[in-house]
């Protein structure tokens, strides 16, 4: 770990050789690791990351460890699943710390359930740290609360595609009535089917929709938009992955509280983009 980065004083646990720590690393702002994740690469001997983990965290990671990239394999596509099991498994049964760090939380849509599995069931021990979810975090970087009391007493995470790369098979009626707020994970390519799906099943076809890319990041991009145009203005903005997608009038809240602008000393678009101001005051 380098000289500034020193954890403040606690209780932190200690890796044991032969452990896999599974740590999520945030959506993408190294300042959205957590400690105990800090803790973690400053123990680990190896490190197999996501493509998806920033260079600065893992220029946080003590000068011996190994570094794998799980998301790359020297110009082949990336690996599959049981090949990251088996190389975890293997460094885990020559007596190394690994640390398999991931995107986001690692038992957020990304695989790390699984991966937990297979490890124990291979007879390796775990610990998890859990990370900031691009869902909730990356969606907070463009102003956007996942609930507030004026706009959602429900929010609903979904994954764009199932495993065979389609929409996913989910009661589309049921989300529709059931989540006024609906975030959406890997959502970029089937987003013209969802958005059909969601307006078939009842959703207005100017509600609100936000798409941050590389949430936390400096590129990050945020595109408003509405159900209907979404899978368009996608396309036509050129929106490339990581991008997280949300439905609903959430989105509206970042007209005053999109705090990343207010830093350029720009005002707030709307000081009451729900129209709220003949409400009664709140209990
Ligand atoms: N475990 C991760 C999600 C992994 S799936 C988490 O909890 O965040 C990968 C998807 O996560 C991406 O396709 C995208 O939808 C979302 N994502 C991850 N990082 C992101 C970022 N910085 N900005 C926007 N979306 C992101």
């Amino acid at each position: 770990m380098t000289d500034s980065l020193v954890l403040p004083a606690n209780d932190w646990p200690e890796f044991q050789p032969g452990w896999v720590w599974l740590c999520g690393a945030g959506p993408g702002d190294p300042g959205l690791l957590t400690l105990h994740g800090l803790n973690a690469l400053s123990q680990a001997d190896v490190i197999v990351h996501d493509a998806l983990v920033s260079a600065d965290i893992l220029n946080w990671a003590g000068d011996r460890a190994k570094r794998i990239d799980a998301g790359k394999r020297a110009g082949r596509a990336s690996p599959k699943q049981a090949e990251i099991t088996r190389l975890l498994t293997d460094h885990a049964r020559r007596g190394k710390r690994v640390l398999r760090l991931k995107g986001g939380d690692p038992f957020v849509f990304g695989r790390g359930g699984e991966e937990a599995q297979d490890l124990v069931r291979n007879g390796v021990p775990i610990r998890l740290i859990p990370g900031i979810s691009a869902g909730i975090g990356g969606l907070a970087y463009a102003g956007i609360p996942a609930t507030h009391r004026d706009v959602n007493q429900a929010v609903t995470f979904l994954t764009g595609h199932d495993p065979a790369g389609d929409t996913p098979p989910l009661d589309w009626g049921a989300i529709s009535r059931g989540s006024q707020v609906i975030v959406i994970y890997m959502g970029l390519r089937t987003m013209s089917a969802i958005s059909q799906a969601l307006q078939e099943a009842g959703r207005p076809a100017d509600e609100p929709v936000a798409v941050v890319s590389d949430a936390s990041l400096p590129t990050q991009r945020v595109l408003e938009t509405t159900l209907e145009k979404a899978a368009q203005d996608i396309r036509q903005a050129g929106v490339t992955a990581p991008a997280i997608i949300c439905i609903g009038k959430a989105v509206l809240m970042r007209q005053v509280l999109d705090w990343q602008s207010m830093a350029s000393g720009a005002p707030p678009r709307n000081s009451d983009p729900l129209g709220l101001t003949t409400a009664p005051p709140r209990k």
